[in-house]
């Protein structure tokens, strides 16, 4: 599903990613961990397409995107990507159905087919009872899984998490990660999340160890 090769990204002097290869086959679980300044969200960001690397080539879905014009991966990355962050990011404004829905407009959806596929995920992510409710009437668990069914409205090749319970009690913590192994065992969903929490990075596929812009192991 995802394929990454000699990756390299410097800022400034420091190199950051020193080569890296790595492929992530579809339905697999994938987490990322490691000292702070190893990496890994640099990493994240260069899979996600929100940064390009200074040499090295990355493919999703067989698609070389780093060869696509800046608007050709924007419509990719909205369609294939889905982002879920320590913060949630949802728009003050809008309530959770509209949030949800907002890259399937992006993408061109009907308003019809965008609300029929927000309200099946807000359903299945126990959240039925919270469409209308806007994203400060919702508890920090709530605006995660808000947060998660955004990610997936679009069916995309993978869900890229960046330490996406960092932000959560221990119990909304445990209710995440469950969350996360469903969607890979019930909808064979790819998904690579960096992450601290070492007992859940064990339960993962694989455990991707950076130090110092390497995979350590
Ligand atoms: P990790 O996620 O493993 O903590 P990061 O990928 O965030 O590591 O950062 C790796 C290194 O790159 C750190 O030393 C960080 O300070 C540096 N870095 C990250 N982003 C930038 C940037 N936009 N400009 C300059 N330096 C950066």
């Amino acid at each position: 599903m995802i394929q990454l090769q000699n990756i390299t990204k410097s800022f400034g002097k420091l190199q950051v990613l020193k080569g890296i290869d790595l492929q992530i086959p579809q339905g697999k679980l994938y987490s990322i961990v490691g000292p702070s300044g190893a990496g890994k969200t640099t990493l994240l960001q260069i899979m996600g397409t929100l940064s390009k690397p200074d040499s090295g080539h990355l493919e999703i879905r067989k698609q070389a995107v780093f060869s696509l014009g800046e608007k050709k991966m924007a419509a990719f990355r909205n369609r294939e990507i889905g982002f879920v962050f320590q913060f949630h990011y949802l728009l003050p404004e809008f309530t959770a159905l509209e949030n949800v829905c907002i890259p399937a407009f992006i993408a061109k959806k009907s308003k019809k087919e965008a609300e029929g596929r927000a309200k099946d995920l807000l359903q299945f992510l126990g959240l039925e009872n919270r469409v209308t409710h806007k994203p400060a009437e919702l508890s920090g668990g709530e605006r995660q899984r808000v947060a998660v069914a955004r990610a997936l409205i679009n069916d995309p090749a993978v869900i890229l998490a960046d330490e996406p319970s960092g932000n959560l009690d221990t119990k909304n913590r445990e209710d995440l990660h469950d969350l996360f192994f469903q969607l890979r065992d019930q909808f064979n969903q790819t998904l690579v999340i960096v992450t601290h929490d070492e007992d859940f990075a064990r339960q993962s596929d694989k455990i991707i160890r950076m130090r110092d812009g390497w995979i350590e192991e």
